[in-house]
């Protein structure tokens, strides 16, 4: 019974998500499917449906089940959204954008992290919807922009400028913002040439590695 990873997804799907507020079925199927154990080490298995984020190494956590699904939510994806990932970790988070639109960029600034994900990724049949880069995510990806949405899941004391640039018109970035204390995931959707800013709520990530550090 232990062992039985299927059941303790639903049960994860239907008393962390479903009992709160998540209510985007394409959130809720995604995360009933994918086997989220697989992205975790094995010593951690048993933890993966656990309603807390759980470690991923290198001092790093794949999030908590219901703050993916909330994130995923609040960027109201359509199926043939760009989106943008930065802090790939784990890759869960990556799958589960995956299953919801076609094309989904992901950046990871430790390479041991990002070699991993892409990794299990690939062998969860994901290859194709998925374009993987190990850089520093302050400065998105800007060769793919526009974004209709930029997901961050690190979190840094300003929003990146250039994350901000490369939002289409339209476009939604839901990103933590404050370290190391009162962080808010905010919601920010560009409308031509003015920004929307939406607090959604509080919450905890680990620190965005700063331009700053990746160049010394
Ligand atoms: N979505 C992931 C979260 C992992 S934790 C998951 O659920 O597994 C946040 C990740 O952001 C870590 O892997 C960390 O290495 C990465 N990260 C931190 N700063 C970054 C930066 N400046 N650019 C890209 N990735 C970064």
């Amino acid at each position: 019974m232990l062992w039985d990873f299927e059941k303790r997804r639903k049960e994860m799907v239907e008393y962390q998500l479903r009992l709160r507020d998540i209510t985007d079925e394409r959130v809720l199927a995604a995360m009933e499917k994918i086997p989220r154990h697989l992205f975790l080490p094995v010593e951690f298995w048993l933890r993966a449906y656990d309603d807390a984020p759980v470690p991923i190494g290198e001092g790093q956590t794949m999030s908590q089940p219901y703050m993916v699904a909330f994130m995923t939510q609040a960027l109201r994806l359509k199926k043939e959204d760009k989106v943008l990932e930065i802090g790939t970790g784990s890759g869960y988070q990556t799958a589960v954008l995956a299953e919801i639109v076609d094309k989904v960029y992901t950046v990871e600034v430790r390479p041991y992290l990002a070699a991993r994900a892409k990794e299990i990724l690939e062998e969860l049949g994901y290859a194709l919807k998925i374009i993987f880069r190990i850089s520093n995510g302050h400065w998105g990806y800007e060769e793919a922009a526009p974004y209709d949405a930029i997901l961050v899941t690190a979190a840094a004391p300003n929003i990146p400028p250039a994350l901000i640039d490369q939002l289409a018109d339209g476009g939604k970035l839901v990103i933590p913002v404050g370290w190391p204390e009162h962080q808010i995931l905010y919601r920010i959707t560009k409308q031509g040439s003015t920004l929307k800013k939406e607090e959604l709520l509080g919450c905890i990530f680990v620190p965005m590695v700063s331009k700053e550090e990746v160049e010394s």
